[in-house]
Formats: C-alpha cells, structure tokens, sequence
C-alpha cells in the first residue's frame, strides 16, 4: 500500500471535541446552548437514522436539539409554517430540513424560507448563490463538503493550484464542492452522468473526490499516482459474513486505488464522520452569529 489513510474518524473526533468544549465554555459563562431544529417529513428508513445521528450529536456535545417528524403527506403549508416558526424562534439556532422531501412538495420554496443564519446546511439559495460568486461569502457551506476540504487541509494536500475533478454534481456534494474548491483557487473539472471517458478526465486529478454513489466504479488504474482521493459515496455491498448482511463501500475501488494514491480516505469511516462533525460546528457558529459574536455579513 503506498497512500496514506485520511483518517476522517478521528479528524472528527477532534472537531467534535473542540465545539463540545467551546459550548461548555460558552454555557458556564451563561449563555443559551446552540440549539439544532431537525424537520423531517415522511418515514424513509434512512434519512430517519440520519436525523437520529445529528440528534445525538448535538446531546453528546452539550448543545440542545429540537426534532419536528412530520406525517409524509404533510402539506407546503403547513412544512413553511414550521419553518417559519423555527426561523422565529430564538431557542433554534440552526435549521437542518432532512433532504429529500417526498415528491409532492417544492424543496427549492423550503430551503429559500430557512434564514440564512440559521442555514446550517449551506443550501438556501443565497448561501449557495455567494458560494459561486467571487468575493462574497457564504454565512454557511453545506456540511459534506465542507468536511471533503477540512480533511485535504488537515495532511496537508495543496489545493490552490491543483488539477481537482469532482465526480458528480447534485446540489448537496458535487456542486458546491466544485465551488468551494474553486474558491480555493484549484482548477476543477466537473464530471456526471452524461461525461464522455472518465478513466482519461479522473487520471488528470491531483485530488478526485467521488460522489456519485455507484459502488467501487473508480477503478485504481484511472488514478494519476500521488493524487489525493477523498471518497464520499456510500454504497452497500452484499457481504454474508457481516450481521446487516453488507458492508459500506465507497465509489472509488479502495483496494486498487490505494496503490497508486498519495492519500485516500477508507469507506467507512472517511467522510461520513466529517458530516456530522461539521454540521455541529455549524450549528455552533450560528448561535455565535445570532448572539452577534460574529458578523452576519
Ligand atoms: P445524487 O444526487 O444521486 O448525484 C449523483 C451524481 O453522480 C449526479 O450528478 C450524477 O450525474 C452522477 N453520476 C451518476 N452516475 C454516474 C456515472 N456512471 N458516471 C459519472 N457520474 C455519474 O447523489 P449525492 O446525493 O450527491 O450522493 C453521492 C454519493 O455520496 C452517494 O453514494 C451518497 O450516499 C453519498 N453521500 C455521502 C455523504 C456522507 O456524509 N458521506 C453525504 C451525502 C451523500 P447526473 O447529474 O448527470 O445525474
């Protein structure tokens, strides 16, 4: 094995600890804890794990969580009064709607009513709308991307300058992880469904960072060797020895690519972590925002 492991767990671990420690701080000098309102809508077995992840985070940090599960054929309405409600509510410091919404409802109208302090998940089109222009700045960037640069910066990977490709563009990861690198002054290349010889376009990147959720596609002789890999797809693959009956694996073919690779992170247990971890320093950033701590600029 030549790449060394990136080693988002504990990368995490480290930031989790540092906001823990910041609310404590914060708490014992009598302020309100940061406080994270979850909206979810419908029963899909997934997203609920999600949301009960952040949920636990924000009590093992100290910080106070408000969860809103709604019946899956909720109305547009009624999901804009609550978020209305929680944008009013000053106990809420951060907003997160668990995505996707069921069909029936106008994601887009939803995101676009979440205050931009207290858009925690950096998707209200402003925030993303000053994440693509040059010289303005997003109150918050969404969460997995965000966590993709954190853990390049932490071993130390050069971005300004790079040849970076990013694989997949959906509003969540792809795209603004393009942004965000652009605004890091990498040359990136955006890569979906309809790009025409991949393993070429994959073997220019000095850092690839795969999100398209199609198991272990990236094979290791499209990687240029000393790239830096961050691999964010979450793919089950069927594994009889394991309880669940598979195991996670990335996009990237870990096992082959990590002959070639500088740095790579391992699925799971890479970028997953950092999400969280992420959304939590969010979160605390907003009450820091809201209590004028900050600037809200
Ligand atoms: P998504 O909304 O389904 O988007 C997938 C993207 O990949 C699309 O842009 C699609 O292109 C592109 N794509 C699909 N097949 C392709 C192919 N064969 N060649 C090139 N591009 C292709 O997925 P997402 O929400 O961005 O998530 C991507 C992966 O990351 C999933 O495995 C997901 O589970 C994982 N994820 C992980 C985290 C985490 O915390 N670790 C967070 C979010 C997501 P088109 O635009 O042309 O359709």
């Amino acid at each position: 094995m030549t790449a060394q492991l990136i080693d988002g767990k504990l990368i995490a671990q480290n930031i989790r600890a540092q906001v823990a420690a910041e609310v404590a701080q914060r708490t014992a000098a009598g302020k309100s804890k940061p406080g994270l309102a979850t909206v979810l809508v419908g029963d899909r077995v997934d997203s609920a794990a999600y949301v009960a992840s952040k949920q636990k985070a924000c009590q093992e940090l100290g910080m106070e969580s408000f969860h809103h599960h709604l019946p899956a054929d909720v109305s547009q309405a009624e999901l804009e009064k609550l978020v209305q409600a929680l944008n009013n509510d000053p106990k809420v410091s951060g907003i997160l709607v668990q995505l996707p919404l069921p069909a029936h409802l106008n994601e887009e109208r939803v995101l676009e009513l979440v205050s931009i302090e207290k858009d925690v998940d950096g998707l209200s089109p402003i925030n993303i709308g000053r994440l693509a222009q040059k010289g303005r700045e997003p109150l918050f960037v969404p969460c997995t991307p965000s966590g993709c640069i954190y853990l390049l910066d932490q071993v130390g990977v050069e971005i300004e300058g790079a040849n970076a490709v990013v694989l997949g563009r959906s509003n969540i990861v792809g795209m603004p992880m393009a942004l965000l690198l652009v605004s890091r002054n990498a040359t990136v290349t955006i890569c979906h469904s309809r790009t025409q010889d991949l393993p070429n376009i994959v073997h220019r990147a000095d850092i690839l960072i795969a999100a398209i959720g199609r198991m272990e596609m990236v094979r290791g002789d499209w990687i240029k060797p000393g790239a830096a890999v961050i691999d964010v797809g979450m793919n089950e693959k069927p594994d009889a020895t394991k309880k669940k009956g598979y195991r996670l694996v990335g996009d990237v073919n870990f096992d082959e690519a990590k002959e070639l690779a500088d740095w790579i992170t391992p699925v799971p247990g890479g970028v997953g972590p950092m999400t969280i971890a992420m959304l939590m320093k969010s979160t605390l950033r907003a009450a820091q925002i809201q209590q004028g701590e900050l600037s809200n600029e």
